[in-house]
């Protein structure tokens, strides 16, 4: 499962509009923005789901949501507020089988979600 589209980007063997990465995680815009800023943070670590994560993961996925903090700071959505969602397997509409966050904002958002 490590051969996904965004192992190849955070391996940076394909393209991607890169906002921040370091060791652990790296974050780049999604191709198809549901809002004025939609940004996506995964980890470097190849996790399918989050379903996959274990207890060994625990830090890894405190590191996604700081990156997503730091990142809707540097993108100036922080005050005003953005939304953070995990789509976890098919019926949530999961459609690349790398863990990632979605960092969603710069518009309203409804509750609930679709
Ligand atoms: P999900 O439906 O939660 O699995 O989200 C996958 C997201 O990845 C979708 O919002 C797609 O628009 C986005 N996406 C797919 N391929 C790429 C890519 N090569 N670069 C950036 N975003 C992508």
């Amino acid at each position: 499962m490590s051969d996904t589209i965004f192992a190849k980007i955070a391996a940076g063997e394909i393209p991607a509009d890169i906002v921040y990465r370091d060791e652990h995680v790296v974050a780049f815009r999604d191709l198809n923005p549901q809002a004025p800023t939609h940004v996506l943070v995964i980890p470097r670590k190849p996790i399918p789901t989050l379903n996959d994560a274990g207890p060994e993961d625990a830090e890894l996925l405190g590191r996604l949501m700081l990156a997503a903090a730091k990142i809707a700071e540097q993108e100036g959505i922080a005050a005003e507020g953005y939304r953070t969602v995990i789509n976890c397997n098919a019926g949530a509409g999961q459609t690349v089988y790398h863990l990632h966050l979605h960092v969603i904002g710069g518009r309203p958002m409804q509750w609930p979600p679709g």
